[in-house]
């Protein structure tokens, strides 16, 4: 199947034809995949007839955080990136919900050279993305025979493009074991992440999930969920280590992340999770979240930026 590519994307300082966003083969990205990147969200809004970014503040932190751990001297800052994901936007023009993903890498340099021996890049690529079924449906999961790596291999913490070759494993066990997704263990053999989402488990009463020195990437998602739950229906959520066989006895278990959303799990290991349908915590904070993310102006969140409109960002 071929994939339909954008026409346009951002490349260090100007927006190009899709088919000059090239890097060299010899470059540290291709051969070791050196680089930072992140993934956002950009809603649709067709009442306001805008773009809204989801957390935008929280995942350029990360984003820079990321740098910081792999030791990436990025040159390009983030209000920089930031008019970039605006423009490129207005300039793709699609009046759909869109994935977002700034990407920081060394474009020249060997990977473990420092200073001047490094030059870094930076590029953008945006293009529409559909809801996945399994919001609505649930996934089936399975527990990887892989594991997350720690915080003494590769940080977890660290949204590293190298980073997800350890992901690509545990996905292909889990496809080709029939499952939608895999669900890693940590080093320590406690639930550490799906391969793009955070864990959580509803158990007797008790909202639970991994708490950040899991082996977990600190998921944005989670952050605003654990908040949601907080603030709108007044249950904290307790952060603390999941053995693997809590999943298999807990009443709902659902994962979130920017791309999957929140997405509740409907069997794991081949052991129906509760009655085998999507549990009532699971459905409000999915149907919640994404209520949020597409709110109209008026009851907009804190935790979305719109996107100005070309006209507005360029008076002229
Ligand atoms: N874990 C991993 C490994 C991921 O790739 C993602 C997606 N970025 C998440 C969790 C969810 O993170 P976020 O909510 O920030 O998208």
């Amino acid at each position: 199947m071929t994939e339909k590519r954008p026409a346009i994307l951002w490349f260090n300082g100007a927006i190009v034809p899709w088919d000059q966003g090239t890097v060299h083969v010899w470059s540290e990205l291709a051969i070791r995949g050196v680089s930072v990147f992140e993934g956002l969200r950009s809603y649709w809004s067709a009442e306001d007839r805008c773009h809204n970014l989801v957390a935008l503040d929280l995942h350029l932190k990360r984003l820079y955080e990321s740098a910081r751990i792999m030791r990436l001297p990025v040159d390009t800052d983030g209000s920089t990136l930031t008019r970039a994901i605006y423009e490129l936007i207005a300039a793709l023009g699609h009046e759909e919900h869109l994935y977002v993903r700034p990407t920081l890498y060394v474009d020249s340099g060997r990977y473990a050279a420092s200073g001047r021996d490094v030059v870094c890049g930076a590029y953008i690529v945006a293009f529409p993305v559909p809801r996945a079924q399994a919001t609505l449906m649930g996934a089936r999961c399975c527990i990887s025979t892989w594991r997350r790596a720690s915080d003494l291999t590769m940080p977890p913490r660290a949204k590293a493009g190298a980073a997800y070759q350890a992901f690509r494993l545990p996905l292909i066990e889990a496809q080709q074991r029939g499952f939608d997704d895999a669900i890693l263990l940590n080093d320590r053999g406690t639930v550490a992440e799906a391969t793009g989402a955070a864990v959580f488990i509803v158990r007797d009463g008790d909202i639970i999930t991994p708490p950040a020195t899991s082996g977990i990437l600190e998921s944005i998602t989670r952050g605003l969920v654990i908040d949601l739950l907080r603030t709108e229906y007044g249950r904290s959520v307790i952060e603390r280590e999941i053995d693997r066989t809590e999943l298999y006895v807990a009443d709902e278990i659902f994962m979130c992340g920017t791309l999957a959303e929140v997405q509740p799990v409907v069997e794991i290991d081949d052991l129906v999770v509760g009655d085998g349908a999507p549990g009532p915590v699971s459905t409000a904070v999915r149907d919640r979240y994404q209520a949020h993310c597409e709110s109209p102006v008026g009851d907009r969140p804190t935790w979305l930026t719109a996107v100005p409109t070309s006209d507005a960002h360029h008076p002229d």
